[in-house]
């Protein structure tokens, strides 16, 4: 195998087949992909979940993890804020000419790991080659199955709900942009499946009226579009929102809002407030759910507003992110 991607990889004959032997089969190897057919032909019933993302970060490798363990994180996560069970993974890549094979089979390796741990299967997928300056770009798309009695939805948000946060806000923003600018420190993406937090919150028996991944955009986004679809007034506490010193100082110097910032391990969980003991202790005792905190309460007199008590008691209003925030940051 040659050291770098280069067009004829991606021509469907020898070379696509040898690429595909050397990174691809042997990492993503299960019964279904082993058969090599044109589609995949999976076992599945009842309500089904479907999402579909794609991946376009910069740097492809950031501290913390890699566009390979991000693409599965980030589909998984979208199945299971609608309460479904992640089964079945396809991925598209698109490689681009110049490509270090080293690298793939590092993006590669990555997104198996996480693909186990996060108990999903990659049942089919596709390569193609483009010109370019080396980098990769990866399509997921993802397969569910929701329980029957779960009803997991941003229209069920109500007055008398506490939302919760399930740890840290804005790591894998601060470490992308650090990555990019070259700035040394040890702030690391927190990209996570988070399948355990949202399995304990059910077995806990906690009626979840809504959960989102804190991604693009940031808490404040994602509340605010809350606040709108369920037409409810959603109040934040800021002393209550959990950043890092890290990630607080990173923001201080470059005059960033860690309510504007994406994550890709966190989500927040709105539920009833005399459930909300039951559900931190149940987000606290799951992986990567040890630093839940409720940071707000759900009430109806402003349909769609989304405000924020400051820390010295000022009210402020907030919007959905104005601008472009920070491109290809996932
Ligand atoms: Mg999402």
């Amino acid at each position: 195998m040659e050291e770098r991607i280069s067009m004829v990889h991606g021509s469907g004959g020898a070379a696509t087949s040898e690429l595909i032997s050397a990174v691809f089969a042997k990492e993503f190897a299960n019964d279904t992909l082993n058969q090599m057919e044109d589609s995949a032909v999976v076992v599945g019933s009842g309500k089904i979940a479907v999402t579909t993302d794609s991946f376009v970060v910069t740097p492809m490798c950031y501290p913390g993890g890699n566009i390979g363990r991000l693409c599965i994180c980030g589909t998984v996560n979208d199945l299971l804020m609608r309460g479904a069970k992640p089964k079945y993974i396809t991925c598209g890549f698109i490689l681009q000419e110049g490509m270090e094979v080293s690298v793939l089979q590092e993006i590669v390796h990555a997104m198996a790991e996480t693909a186990k741990e996060a108990g999903v299967t990659i049942v089919a997928g596709d390569t193609k080659v483009v010109t370019g300056a080396g980098e990769c770009y990866i399509n997921t798309t993802g397969v569910g199955f929701v329980p029957e009695e779960r009803d997991v939805s941003a229209v069920k948000v109500q007055e008398g709900d506490v939302v919760i946060v399930s740890g840290n806000v804005g790591d894998h923003h601060a470490a992308i942009l650090s990555s990019r600018m070259g700035i040394t420190n040890h702030i690391e993406s927190d990209n996570a499946p988070l399948g355990e937090i949202v399995e304990a919150l059910f077995t806990a028996g906690v009626e979840v009226h809504t959960m989102r991944d804190v991604t693009r955009g940031g808490l404040a986004t994602v509340l605010k579009e809350l606040a709108q679809a369920s037409g409810t007034t959603i109040t934040l506490e800021e002393k209550a929102l959990p950043v890092t010193p890290q990630v607080r100082d990173f923001c201080g110097l470059l005059g960033l809002d860690p309510l504007y910032m994406g994550n890709e391990g966190k989500l927040v969980a709105i539920v009833p407030a005399e459930q909300k003991e039951r559900a931190l202790e149940a987000m606290r005792s799951a992986k990567y759910g040890e630093g839940a905190v409720a940071i707000g309460t759900v009430t109806k007199e402003e349909p769609g507003k989304l405000y924020l008590v400051t820390g010295i008691g000022g009210l402020r209003n907030l919007e959905v992110l104005q601008g472009e925030g920070l491109p290809r940051i996932c």
